[in-house]
């Protein structure tokens, strides 16, 4: 393979190499709608769509207007720009949890700015995140939980000072009382409980509403700040996200994917008191060369647009739960042991009977095998899914009522495969 020669395992993420699932990587040379194209020409229904950030579907028209009309005036100044204000002004009158927000390039800098942010704000350091949440590749939260102690973490990565990991404490997911007991063994010294409200790299971890609101009234009570890491869940699960969804106000919120229609956009955004931390109206240093470029808010503003329309997110609801419930139905049917979890436009097989899973460790371990040949089945058929069993999918408003019908029948055929052999 080619890209082998040029970038390490021949991608420039690791998760887009078919390490997983076996194969090479399909090259994409195009997509239109809920279809993609890879360079051998074969045709897919896409559930990856680029891993979430294509809820309109691929090169929509809107967007692609926005694209073209606005890059042909210039790419970047370095310099405020209407389209900033534009894409802004949009978000924050359709998000009554934001009052201020900043746009950086990707998830990984939102989630990063909103850890500084914090710490900043409460002139703590210390940080508590959940295990299997996935926060970009940010330093301070490649941190899994270690053995032994459920407190003490280990890092994720080469590459990652002990230091930066003793600044931060790994909890399990949906566990009150572990979270608790953390709460109280670093009390005073937590600046941020970070977490995935809808945790959805590791699975879709759907956590017990409950479990968030009591995140709620300890930060409130012990003056921590609630990350809402909605790089996923905003603009997806409505247009306030899981914030809106469960009704609760984080007090810090980081977004990516969905926000730039496609170009590398991030953002955080929180009350205008805790933004005026930020430079250069306060002392927390965060900038960027390309932060706002305007091709990119363009891009962003014409697919929120869309978002925001009445009964968008109805529909994408309508559609997914459709196509989920049939594939569920054929699996209990055959009494497969098999489950197809979903929230909105979000779902994620699992190769297990539990009708629920909340936490990292009750995902069963032959999933991931169980995954590969399911996989590559589908994409024989011409389904698309992202190549791991640990990544969700995801609908988008371009996929049919005829593609969900034939990603049903490829799911049901595959599963006979997978469990006949
Ligand atoms: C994708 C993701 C990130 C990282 O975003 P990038 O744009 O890939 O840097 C951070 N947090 C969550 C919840 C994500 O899903």
């Amino acid at each position: 393979m080619e890209a082998k020669k040029y970038f390490p395992g021949g991608v420039n993420s690791p998760v887009r190499a078919f390490k997983s699932v076996g194969g090479n990587p399909l090259f994409f040379e195009r997509g239109k709608g809920s279809h993609v194209w890879d360079a051998d020409g074969n045709e897919f229904i896409d559930f990856c769509c680029s891993w979430g950030p294509l809820i309109l579907g691929h090169a929509n028209d809107a967007v692609t207007e926005a694209i073209c009309t606005t890059a042909a005036k210039g790419a970047s100044f370095g310099a405020p720009t209407r389209e900033e204000n534009e894409l802004a002004s949009f978000i924050l009158q359709h998000h009554k949890y934001l009052e201020k927000i900043r746009f950086v390039s990707s998830g990984t800098e939102a989630a990063m700015s909103a850890i500084r942010l914090a710490r900043g704000y409460t002139g703590r350091d210390k940080v508590l995140k959940f295990e299997g949440c996935y926060h970009g590749h940010v330093d301070a939260l490649l941190v899994k939980a270690g053995s032994g102690l459920a407190t003490l973490g280990t890092s994720s990565s080469a590459g990652i000072p002990q230091a930066y990991v003793n600044e931060t404490i790994v909890v399990p997911l949906n566990d009150i009382e572990a979270f608790d007991a953390a709460v109280e063994m670093y009390r005073g010294q937590i600046a941020v409980v970070a977490i995935e409200p809808v945790p959805a790299n590791n699975g879709l971890l759907i956590q017990d509403g409950v479990f968030l609101k009591h995140l709620r009234e300890v930060c409130t009570r012990e003056g921590i700040v609630l990350l809402f890491d909605e790089v996923i869940s905003g603009f997806r699960l409505g247009f306030e996200g899981a914030s809106g969804y469960y009704g609760i106000q984080p007090d810090v919120l980081a977004f990516g994917k969905i926000i730039g229609g496609g170009m590398p956009v991030g953002a955080y955004g929180a009350s205008a008191e805790i933004m005026s931390q930020i430079a250069p109206d306060g002392p927390v240093y965060q900038a960027g060369t390309l932060s706002g470029n305007p091709v990119a808010m363009a891009a962003g503003l014409a697919q929120l647009k869309e978002c925001a329309k009445p009964g968008f997110y109805e529909e994408l609801e309508r559609k997914t739960k459709k196509m989920v419930d049939a594939i569920q139905a054929h699996a209990d049917q055959k009494n497969y042991v098999f489950r197809i979890f979903h929230m909105g436009s979000i779902f994620w097989v699992s190769f297990s009977k539990e009708k629920s899973i909340r936490r990292m460790d009750e995902i069963p371990e032959n999933s991931g095998q169980l995954f590969a040949p399911f996989h590559r089945f589908l994409l024989e058929r011409g389904i698309y899914l992202g190549p791991s069993g640990y990544e969700v999918g995801f609908v988008s408003a371009a996929h049919t009522d005829a593609d969900i019908e034939k990603a049903i029948v490829d799911f049901c055929d595959a599963l006979d495969h997978v469990y006949n052999k």
